[in-house]
Order: C-alpha cells, then sequence, then structure tokens
C-alpha cells in the first residue's frame, strides 16, 4: 500500500513509518521539523519505498498517484510547546486535518487521526471510556492543543458523513520511548534525562495527579491491529497502569540507580488531576493490550537517551 504519515519524522510517526516500511509498503514522510527531527528517519532516507516531503500540512498539498491511506500525526504534543506555539498547534489538528481529509477524499483512501486522551480535559469520569465527552477549558492554555484535536475528531467525522470518507480514530493516552527528543518537556522524558544527569526530577504541583503510561511498541501495534478492522468510531490506546508522579519519579530514579532527588516545582495551569484509559473497546476489538511494563519501558527509553546524551 502507499502510505501517506504526516509528522512522520516525529515521535509516533517515526515508529509508524519504520514499521510500514517492514511491512513492505511504500511511505511518503510529510514534515515541517518543527518537532520532528530528520535523525529519528535517518535509516529510512535511502529505501526506495520511503520518501520525504518537507511541508507544514497546515497549507494545502497535492500528492500524485495513488495512496491508500493518509495517516495524520502531525501535531505539537508536548504541553511545554505547545504552549509556546498555540497557533501551529491549532493549525495542524484543524487545518491539518482539514487538509489530510482533502487528501483522503481525492484519493479515496482511508484516514487514521491520531486523536488524543486530552480531549476528555480534566476527566469528571474515571477511568475515561471512549463515550465520555470530556470536561475541557475551551479558553484556557492547553485549549490550543484539546480544542485542536476536538476539532480535528469532528472534522473526521464530518468527511466520514458528508463524504463517505472511510475513517480511523485513536484517542492517545501519555505514550513514552526512543525517539522523543531530549527537551521534550512532557514528564518521561524530563524525568529520565535528570536521573541520567543525576539533578532534580521536577515534580509539579504535590505530584498526586496521576498518569498512565504506554511504551511506543505497544501503541505502534494497537494501531496496526485498527487498520486491519472495520471500526470508525474513536478507540482508547493507552497503558492501564495509573501512577502518581511522585512515584513515577521514585520508580525512575531507583531503577536507574540515580543519585537524583525529587524537587517541586508550581502545577501548570488546567493539569489534568487524573487519567486511565479504560481499554475494553480496544481489548475487544483488536485483541489488544499493551504487553511493556512501565519498568521495563522506562529502561528502554533510558538506554535511548543515554545514547543521545553522549552525541
Ligand atoms: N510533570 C511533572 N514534571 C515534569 C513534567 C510534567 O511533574 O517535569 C507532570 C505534569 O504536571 C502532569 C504530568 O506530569 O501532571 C504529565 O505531564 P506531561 O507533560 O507528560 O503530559 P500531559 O499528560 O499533562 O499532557
Amino acid at each position: 500500500m502507499n502510505i501517506l504519515v504526516t509528522g512522520g519524522s516525529g515521535f509516533l510517526g517515526s515508529h509508524l513509518c519504520k514499521r510500514f516500511i517492514k511491512d513492505g509498503h511504500s511511505v511518503i514522510c510529510l514534515d515541517n521539523f518543527i518537532t520532528g527531527k530528520k535523525e529519528n528517519i535517518e535509516e529510512l532516507l535511502e529505501n526506495p519505498k520511503f520518501s520525504l516531503v518537507e511541508h507544514d500540512i497546515s497549507n494545502p498539498i497535492c500528492f500524485g498517484g495513488k495512496l491508500d491511506w493518509v495517516f495524520h500525526f502531525a501535531s505539537i504534543a508536548s504541553p511545554v510547546f505547545y504552549l509556546k506555539y498555540p497557533i501551529k498547534t491549532l493549525k495542524s489538528g484543524l487545518n491539518g486535518t482539514h487538509n489530510c481529509l482533502g487528501i483522503a477524499k481525492m484519493h479515496k483512501a482511508k484516514f487514521f487521526l491520531a486523536s488524543t486522551s486530552e480531549i476528555y480535559g480534566d476527566p469528571l469520569v474515571h477511568p475515561q471510556t471512549e463515550d465520555y465527552w470530556g470536561n475541557v477549558n475551551s479558553i484556557g492554555p492547553r485549549s490550543c492543543y484539546d480544542e485542536s484535536k476536538r476539532g480535528a475528531e469532528a472534522l473526521t467525522y464530518a468527511y466520514m458523513r458528508s463524504h463517505d470518507v472511510d475513517v480511523r480514530v485513536i484517542r492517545i493516552f501519555n505514550t513514552y520511548g526512543p525517539n522523543m527528543q531530549l527537551d521534550d518537556g512532557r514528564v518521561v522524558s524530563n524525568f529520565i534525562v535528570s536521573a541520567l544527569k543525576n539533578i532534580d526530577l521536577t515534580v509539579y504541583g504535590d505530584g498526586d495527579q496521576t498518569r498512565s503510561f504506554c511504551y511506543v511498541d505497544d501503541l505502534i501495534e494497537g494501531i496496526c491491529r485498527l487498520m486491519n478492522v472495520d471500526y470508525k468510531q474513536p478507540v482508547n490506546l493507552g497503558n492501564p497502569g495509573e501512577y502518581k508522579m511522585t512515584d513515577l519519579a521514585e520508580m525512575v530514579i531507583k531503577s536507574l540507580g540515580s543519585r537524583s532527588k525529587i524537587r517541586f516545582e508550581p502545577l501548570p495551569q488546567d493539569d489534568p488531576k487524573r487519567r486511565k484509559p479504560d481499554i475494553t473497546l480496544a481489548k475487544k476489538i483488536l485483541g489488544w493490550q499493551p504487553a511493556i511494563p512501565v519498568e521495563l519501558g522506562i529502561k528502554k527509553t533510558a538506554e535511548y537517551f543515554a545514547k543521545e546524551l553522549k552525541k
């Protein structure tokens, strides 16, 4: 198949490109390199089935030939970066999704949207099921991300209803692993990099807030399974193991044998208090559940970051 992956040199996109090439598909990787980096896809550059297009998907683009799938993974997903680039974040979620849907419609390709657990906002339902409508502050600092993804979902289902585009939508819960940037700013990369440097791990607020962390290989497997089933409604993909940030910090320090200590810093505005996916649906329709425990995932990710730090 011919597959377009926007954000293809980013954290998740690069893993997807590698998996699709490994599975024998042809891949067009599109990226504007705001948060993606070429190194993530370096090993694919010489592959005749792989091509790289430098472009911002917020602006329209046409492709010749015949695409079978359009994967829209271009996004600024780290709170640190989306707070820095709120308008670009909104544009990749809204204009980018619109442009991708236009491409999918023209090519009669299937469309795959990377949505997020952030569409549930600071959830009042726990764990979060796909039928929960969410609790989002539409004008708060995180709204550039949350509302762009909510808008992206709305656009996706409008194209499904009005233009008969075949769609898949996943809501990704905190995913981590190799190819995240050292300065990504999200909690797992921050904690691991600090622990490797033996400097303080910064826990925001009192550290009682929770998240559930999925290793990237598990997520990619879930995505590939969803491509192969005819299920068009949103599906949560994440690891339901739930951790307080203080417990995560202690786990990282212990498992990396670090001399770091924990330092408390102010909690960012609208930081969700609890988050954990209900993955009953994914288990049922995909026969999928995460296989990599957080302790192991942290070690694998730390190996990657240790190499990056030496560069
Ligand atoms: N966090 C933290 N220290 C950090 C980075 C993040 O305590 O160095 C907290 C953050 O306040 C949030 C959780 O970790 O409660 C997850 O943050 P992240 O930015 O990874 O993603 P989010 O789930 O908030 O989008």
